[in-house]
């Protein structure tokens, strides 16, 4: 009895706390936006909807050849609630459809970067507003890259695209339709595309590393799933008959390629990748490396023209000599002692808007 009090009152009670947590994190819901960009006809469509079970391209419009010589990259938003088991998540798409269509696709990545911009743009502003509570946060979590499997590794426009988004939105490069490719090209193809992504210098999502303590299975599975990349990735929205089951795959003269055997590709380890293991990791550097990086130079650039401005007008007021003078004193009580947004309130001719600041505020990851 007297050990039981003991033990009683030793427990304060915020070992709970991880379950408060849970409890409001579900009645909240979660978000998550996922970004497919590629070529048109690499299977993208088709993969998301086999991801999530759902047909999120129901009113889509294919163009022809004609119409897609001069086609412009447009960005189109498809959103979905989904639920599992009490679990709310709202799934938001955004395709790049046009990407890489035209005849001519110098900087067809731009606007892209531009939607990606403008997301961080929008939350940014929302932050410093005053209703802060209920902000919608439309930043972009993961842009799955398709690389074609017709190709010798990487072309021109991916070494592009990836390199101008990098630093913007966590970047998962997939080997479209492995299904073509027999088991030894796929193997040598993800070799050669991991060369030229390190020769390139460009920066694809890192997964984030093992704890120590981590069991050894665990730890296996980790670097099974660093291996992979890029996933090489089948699609399909039919399903078939195999070995008296019925699964999603494709069906050939020859057989049958399942979507969800990972013998046959890398479907399973992209989907446990993206919804069950990295979801939260994935929009933890999001808000943490890529939305800080923006915030970070929009606020120099503000602060930038904020001292711009204040010198401009002392300029105006006094001779050189004073108006040097007085552009060290400015820059030196102010940056140090007044935050961002005080400076913008003193300096009552310059609106709050980021949109005035240069559009590509790219940052160093
Ligand atoms: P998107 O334009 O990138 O969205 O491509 P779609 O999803 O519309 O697919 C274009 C064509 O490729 C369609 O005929 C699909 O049936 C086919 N397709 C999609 N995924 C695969 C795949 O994994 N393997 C093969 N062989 N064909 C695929």
């Amino acid at each position: 009895v007297c050990e039981l009090l003991l033990s009683d009152k030793e427990y304060v009670g915020f070992a709970t706390l991880p379950n408060q947590v849970h409890r409001k994190s579900v009645k909240k819901g979660f978000d998550f936006t996922l970004m497919v960009a590629g070529e048109s006809g690499l299977g993208k469509s088709t993969l998301v909807n086999s991801l999530f079970l759902t047909d999120l391209y129901k009113d889509r419009k294919l163009l022809n050849a004609e119409e897609r010589i001069t086609q412009t990259v447009e960005i189109t938003k498809h959103t979905v609630d989904i639920e599992e088991k009490g679990v709310k998540l709202k799934l938001t798409i955004v395709d790049t459809p046009g990407f890489g269509d035209a005849v001519n696709n110098t900087e067809c990545w731009k606007s892209v970067a531009d939607y990606i911009d403008q997301q961080f743009e929008q939350y940014f502003r929302d932050e410093s507003g005053l209703n802060r509570k209920n902000i919608q946060d439309n930043r972009v979590h993961c842009c799955l890259y398709f690389i074609s499997p017709f190709g010798h590794g990487l072309r021109p426009l991916d070494v592009e695209f990836m390199k101008a988004l990098h630093e913007k939105v966590n970047i998962v490069p997939v080997l479209a339709k492995a299904d073509t490719l027999t088991p030894t090209e796929v193997k040598r193809k993800k070799i050669k595309i991991r060369e030229e992504i390190e020769q390139y210098g460009i920066k694809i999502y890192q997964f984030p590393d093992c704890d120590s303590d981590e069991d050894e299975d665990f730890k296996q599975q980790d670097q099974e799933l660093k291996d992979c990349i890029p996933f090489a990735v089948i699609g399909s929205n039919t399903v078939v008959e195999a070995k008296g089951k019925r699964v999603r795959g494709r069906l050939y003269p020859w057989g049958i390629v399942e979507v969800e055997n990972p013998a046959h590709c890398d479907f399973v380890k992209l989907r446990n990748m993206l919804v069950r293991t990295h979801m939260q990791d994935l929009k933890d550097v999001t808000r943490e490396t890529h939305y800080e990086n923006y915030r970070a130079h929009c606020i120099q650039s503000m602060t930038r023209m904020v001292v711009k401005e204040r010198n401009r007008k002392y300029a105006l007021l006094i001779p050189p000599a004073e108006a040097a003078l007085a552009h060290f004193i400015t820059l030196e009580s102010h940056i140090t002692s007044t935050s961002v947004f005080g400076l913008m309130s003193q300096t009552t001719s310059l609106p709050l808007h980021c949109a005035d600041l240069p559009a590509n505020c790219t940052a160093q990851r």
